[in-house]
């Protein structure tokens, strides 16, 4: 039997906080997917373990010894309507584990069965989604923006009911932390100034130890988080990656993308774009997503106010307020500084934040590929601009802008060949191609078979580095599949 040295500080610090749970047994547990490279850096000592024992211990059947699996209560703003009570309805916690670098993970199962806070739904989780959640997450990963990642995937056996007959599955993922603005909001709702003291001094530290037990720390603790969603969402909107439910449930404290249901990378650029077909409204469309962290944030401020100022919390409102007004200027600094990166841009000038922006807005009027134009953007600088040129449908208006860029970016002291290998260190080649992750969760739901998904993450475990044998992972389907392409909330 596997014992893995868990330490699990969230049942022990935090009692009103969760609900006992247990995963059930599937029928017939299948490795689909086994992260072993995640499982070293954890330390998991599963090594020796074979495929099938592996199946075991990673959908239920039998937990590692430590594990302590519980569901966590939370509430949330679901498409701006307040949920007071959501909580784990089918995720289990069964853990954390201090990593090779010393950080604290949460190891989690999806997907395995009813809890407490199940309501109506039936705690399970199906092939597709746990796939996707998987493709998404080493995806980020590997483009270095910040996200939960999975250590395995196990079909269950087990047929799940959707809107169709669906093979189930059990997700085990691996988090900094579950902790979320929804978190806050749980105890928020009830009243309860103390557990929400308690919650906010564990997660203090855990993510933000630097603040201390200094007497401001709650609005050091706003800022803080606002400071890592606004480097996160710039991430997002530079890799033109849509998380397509960012509902405050989905907000991790951590400054970690979570919760990847209906989510994926933009294709044409355009700020309306939206794949989610639950998100009628578009509120979670690509250009809302910095409006809607701050939102988010907002809520969060407001679960706070009791503690920054605990005998009046109305006078904290004004530095909360300014704290989430400072996450503008936050995400507009980083959103700059990593344009710059993309762009190849040396030093700072005042023109570069325009500069990237009339990019985007040409990208958008020819309705022009989000990645490879930035990726092709680097060939240019080596005289090269054909692959580019031949995205947009009238180069010549093109040309204008590159004129801008180039002089802004060539100055004669850098080798041409060092700007662009620099640019595509930034810009990547691979995503997960919408048409691709489809055809992946496809054979993988259809017949078990995971071929194309190997060969999918295989591409995107290098996304910067361009082969030849990997042309297929780069191009975008054509316009009319594109076209109606929509994700579903993979409940
Ligand atoms: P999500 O949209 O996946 O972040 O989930 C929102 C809420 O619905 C969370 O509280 C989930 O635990 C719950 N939920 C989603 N799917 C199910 C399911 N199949 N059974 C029970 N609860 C679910
Ligand atoms: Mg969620």
């Amino acid at each position: 039997m596997l014992a893995i040295s868990f330490d699990n500080s969230y049942v022990r610090d935090l009692p009103e906080a969760y609900s006992q749970g247990e995963a059930e047994a599937p029928p017939k547990p299948d490795l689909l997917y086994w992260n072993a490279e995640l499982a070293d850096e954890l330390g998991l000592g599963t090594a020796g373990e074979k495929p099938a024992e592996l199946a075991r211990l990673f959908s239920g059947t039998e937990l590692p010894i430590g594990a302590q699996p519980i569901a966590q209560a939370y509430a949330g703003h679901q498409f701006g309507g307040l949920s007071p009570s959501l909580g784990d309805g089918r995720a289990l916690l069964l853990g954390e584990v201090i990593d090779g670098h010393g950080q604290r993970r949460d190891i989690a199962f999806k997907g395995s069965g009813r809890t407490a806070f199940s309501r109506r739904g039936d705690g399970k989780a199906a092939v597709g989604p746990m796939l996707r959640e998987l493709i998404i997450g080493e995806a980020l990963h590997a483009l270095g923006i910040p996200g939960t990642r999975a250590l395995a995937v196990v079909a269950t056996g087990e047929t799940v009911q959707r809107d169709r007959p669906l093979p189930g599955a059990v997700l085990t993922r691996v988090a900094a932390s579950h902790l979320r603005v929804g978190t806050f909001q749980y105890f928020a709702i009830r009243n309860d100034a103390d557990m929400l003291r308690k919650l906010a001094d564990y997660t203090i530290a855990r993510h933000y130890p630097e603040l201390g037990a200094q007497e401001n720390r709650y609005l050091g603790l706003l800022a803080a988080v606002a400071e890592r969603q606004a480097e996160l969402i710039a991430l997002w909107m530079h890799a033109g990656f849509i998380h397509g439910v960012m509902n405050t449930d989905n907000m991790a404290l951590s400054g970690e993308s979570i919760d990847y249901g209906p989510c994926a990378f933009m294709d044409a650029h355009h700020p309306d774009t939206v794949f989610s077909s639950i998100d009628h409204q578009g509120r979670y469309a690509y250009g809302n997503q910095p409006a809607i962290a701050q939102w988010n944030l907002a809520r969060f401020a407001e679960t706070l106010l009791p503690l920054i100022a605990p005998d009046d919390p109305a006078s904290a409102v004004p530095d909360a307020t300014q704290a989430i007004e400072n996450f503008e200027t936050r995400y507009r600094h980083h959103w700059l500084a990593q344009a710059r990166r993309k762009l190849g841009l040396a030093g700072e000038h005042a023109e570069d934040h325009q500069l990237a922006q009339d990019w985007l807005t040409l990208l958008a009027a020819f309705g022009v590929d989000h990645t490879l134009a930035w990726r092709y953007l680097a060939d240019v600088v080596e005289g090269k601009p054909d692959r580019l040129t031949a995205l947009f449908a009238e180069a010549a208006a093109l040309e204008p802008w590159l004129k801008r860029w180039l002089i802004r970016v060539a100055p004669k002291s850098r080798r041409p060949s060092d700007i662009a290998a620099a640019m595509r260190r930034e810009n990547p080649i691979y995503i997960p191609r919408n048409h691709l992750v489809e055809e992946a969760l496809d054979a993988a739901s259809e017949s078990g078979y995971m071929g194309p998904t190997l060969q999918l993450l295989e591409a995107l475990r290098e996304p910067f580095t361009e082969r030849e044998n990997m042309a297929r992972y780069a191009l975008p389907a054509a316009p009319e599949v594109a076209e109606g392409y929509r994700t579903f909330c993979g409940t």
